[in-house]
């Protein structure tokens, strides 16, 4: 990370604290390492991102529905899913610092400074190395190439490593009174196992025919090793997933066409193209068949904030073999080829999953502008957050110009009608200049003055966030002209 983009990165920190974006979780007795807690603007933020998602998924589908499922479920899911044998990270310690790293990011981090060196050579060698080793899930082979690359501890400075372990991500409790092995649980490491496990509860129940999707947004816990880069990797993240259930053999064209789909939904809401780009997996998860990331580029580099994976009939024939239920869907179209229904057969699937988490962080990064207003005859700035207005926490702020004269009351009775449709503020302290400002750096879209006139004639200052400009309108117009500005229809199509 350049200096430029550190001290960037420091600041959007610091800003979403000290905005109510997001606090450190149990901050007074010093936090708890990658959780976070969401706070008055965040969580409307936040919310306004699923919503976004949520619209754009299953109200604008009619082949897609919505559930929300447990985070407990049945401890076989886990096993049939595969996450109890394979869900896990290869980890070393240090053993003078006593720091855990994971192998392979030390590996990666290597390979990065090569990259940076220009010693490509070297960097494609080590990533090879490293691929075969990640592969052949080799321990001893990963450690061997820390020993080779001299990677020292930044901590302790030491080489002095314990072997690399295998350590499962999944946090586990119990379930009942009696701690023995049968009662304990886990905390799901991903949503989609609830949409797999409820396959055939919604398909019968919403008389669902393929292709349709099921779609889902909640919490899913994962003990990272190592948690850095604020809400980007966390063990207590959420989840927006969507199953997309297709007849085997035409996953590649709904794997292409839900590849396209999400890019879009992304760039719909104005971000410049070049910051995405999508990465091709090459190293597949044993139960896909294609896989895409599609990666944004933050201050420290481009990262994943969604997948779009190919699962095939993996996760539904585990459970239809753990749980002893069929899974099968019957197909009644006829099969063009043989003239006879495509019949019976577990349904492939295309999975989107995007972190929320982290797209609430793109946004955030996206729209944070430290604007320079200095003129001949002084110098000024200001911190804006340019969000789409549809996603902004606060749609409108209404101030009364002076706290006395009836400006109060006629400034509420305005703000009691808009504030049905729309979130709301009303702000009656400092100068009005001070109150544009602190609006500006939540990203809220119209400021409205009420003076003395809108006494008079029932008109308001209207003053728009990202050109600063105002303009006297009536407020009967008011209404229009935030739901315009606001409307789901400036990004849904
Ligand atoms: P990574 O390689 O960065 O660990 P992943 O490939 O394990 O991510 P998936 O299992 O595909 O991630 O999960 C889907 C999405 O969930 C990711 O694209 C990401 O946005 C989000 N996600 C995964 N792990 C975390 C985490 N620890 N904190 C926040 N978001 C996460």
């Amino acid at each position: 990370m350049s200096k430029a983009t550190d001290e960037l990165f420091k600041n959007v920190i610091s800003h979403a604290k000290e905005y109510g974006f997001v606090f450190q979780s149990s901050e007074i007795y010093d936090g708890l390492s990658a959780v976070y807690d969401y706070g008055q603007n965040g969580s409307e933020l936040k919310n306004n991102i699923k919503t976004y998602w949520w619209k754009a998924m299953v109200q604008m589908h009619e082949n897609i529905v919505g559930i929300d499922a447990a985070i407990f479920m049945h401890p076989t899911t886990w096993k049939a899913s595969g996450h109890v044998d394979g869900f896990s990270d290869p980890m070393i310690d240090n053993k003078d610092s006593k720091k855990r790293y994971r192998a392979d990011q030390l590996l990666e981090d290597r390979i990065a400074k090569y990259e940076n060196e220009g010693k490509t050579d070297k960097a494609a060698a080590l990533q090879t190395a490293m691929d075969d080793a990640l592969k052949a899930e080799d321990l001893s082979r990963l450690k061997e190439l820390i020993i080779e690359q001299e990677i020292a501890c930044p901590v302790s400075g030491t080489r002095n490593w314990t072997d690399v372990r295998q350590f499962n991500l999944m946090f586990s409790t119990q379930v009942g009174a009696i701690a023995d092995e049968s009662d304990t649980i886990y905390l799901r490491p991903e949503t989609a196992q609830g949409i797999f496990v409820n396959y055939l509860n919604v398909q019968k129940s919403g008389r669902m025919k393929i292709p349709f999707g099921i779609a889902q947004i909640g919490k899913a816990f994962r003990n990272e090793v190592i948690a850095r880069q604020f809400i980007i990797r966390m063990r207590e993240f959420e989840q927006m997933e969507m199953q997309f259930f297709v007849r085997p053999g035409t996953q590649k064209e709904w794997f292409n066409q839900w590849k396209e789909a999400r890019l879009k939904w992304h760039l719909a809401l104005g971000t410049a193209p070049e910051k995405y780009r999508y990465h091709e997996h090459t190293k597949l998860a044993h139960y896909a068949d294609a896989a895409y990331d599609i990666e944004y580029n933050f201050p420290f580099g481009f990262k994943e904030v969604e997948g779009i994976h190919s699962r095939t009939d993996f996760d539904l024939s585990q459970h239809q073999q753990y749980s002893g239920k069929k899974m099968q869907y019957f197909d009644p179209e006829v099969d063009p080829e043989t003239g006879k229904p495509f019949g019976n057969y577990i349904p492939y699937v295309i999975e989107t999953s995007i972190g929320l988490d982290r797209m609430f962080l793109l946004t955030l990064i996206n729209a944070y502008e430290e604007e320079d207003l200095s003129t001949d005859e002084k110098q000024d700035s200001r911190t804006v957050l340019r969000l789409p207005p549809v996603l902004a926490p606060v749609k409108a702020a209404i101030f009364p110009l002076t706290k006395k004269d009836g400006l109060p009351e006629k400034a509420r009775e305005i703000m009691d009608k808009l504030k049905l449709d729309f979130n709301v503020q009303y702000e009656e302290k400092d100068a009005i200049g001070k109150r544009y400002r602190r609006q500006d750096a939540i990203g809220t879209p119209f400021c409205i003055t009420v003076d003395h006139q809108t006494l008079e004639d029932n008109t308001v200052t209207i003053r728009y966030r990202d050109t600063m400009q105002q303009e006297r309108v009536a407020t009967d117009q008011l209404e229009k002209i935030i739901g315009d500005m606001v409307s789901w229809k400036t990004v849904l199509k």
